[in-house]
């Protein structure tokens, strides 16, 4: 099990990538998220033919903005080449597909939606409500072999995801979360609440501007990671 982020800024920080990434399951490539910054990348590095599955953490801009182009892309560069959307919910499959059908007329064209159960060892983590106010947000969990990976997607409420994990049978688990250093930004996990859990897990901060880290941060940064960029 690989991962590779595509980028690993906030929302307001282009400069860096809005945060997504791409990872080898079962020998299939998912990409973790299509922020507006995605396409451009998967266009520069020649990866878009190799998009099996596209997975969405939640439906705000910087984690699903080019979407529809990515799918435009595969099905007029790619041959007809359909990515397939992985859905948690049959209400998040709704929502993905009217956010679609709007850019696209009709988005079945240009993708096929099959639950996320389709990919063994993925399963997901329902974080509604703990990221924006009655806003619908996921974290996703994918295991292989001795392996367990942790996609936080954009959570503020980290305990939220750890007193989760903490039920689950032990494996090696390193856990990718997104990070603030503003302890006024509440939408996301605070820096001082994930260093709570160091202790536990092998964690990784996304989704910031690396340049804020204050001196007392011990989360390493997905951004200093050469081998976890592209
Ligand atoms: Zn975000
Ligand atoms: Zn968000």
């Amino acid at each position: 099990m690989q991962i590779k982020f595509l980028g690993t800024g906030g929302a307001f920080e282009p400069a860096y990538g809005n945060s997504a990434a791409l990872v080898e399951l079962q020998g299939k490539n998912l990409l973790l998220d299509a922020g507006f910054t995605v396409y451009p990348k998967l266009i520069q590095r020649n990866l878009w033919h190799q998009l099996d599955y596209i997975l969405l953490t939640h439906l705000h801009n910087d984690h699903c903005g080019s979407l529809a182009n990515i799918l435009l892309h595969c099905f007029f560069y790619g041959k007809g080449k359909r990515p397939v959307i992985l859905y948690p919910t049959e209400t998040f499959r709704q929502q993905i597909l009217s956010f679609l059908n709007f850019q696209l007329k009709d988005a079945t064209i240009y993708t096929e939606f099959k639950p996320l159960t389709e990919i063994t060892g993925l399963t997901f983590l329902d974080t509604y409500n703990r990221h924006s106010t009655n806003f619908q947000t996921y974290s996703f969990i994918l295991e292989e072999a001795e392996e367990r990976l942790v996609y936080s997607g954009d959570l503020g409420d980290c305990a939220f995801l750890f007193a989760y994990l903490a039920t689950l049978p032990e494996r090696t688990t390193t856990v990718y979360h997104d990070i603030s250093f503003d302890p006024e930004n509440k939408g996301h996990a605070f820096y001082t609440d994930l260093m709570a859990f160091q202790n536990q897990y092998t964690l990784f901060g996304y989704h910031c501007d690396p340049t804020q880290q204050p001196p007392d941060n011990t989360v390493p940064l997905v951004f200093h990671q050469p081998g976890l960029c592209y």
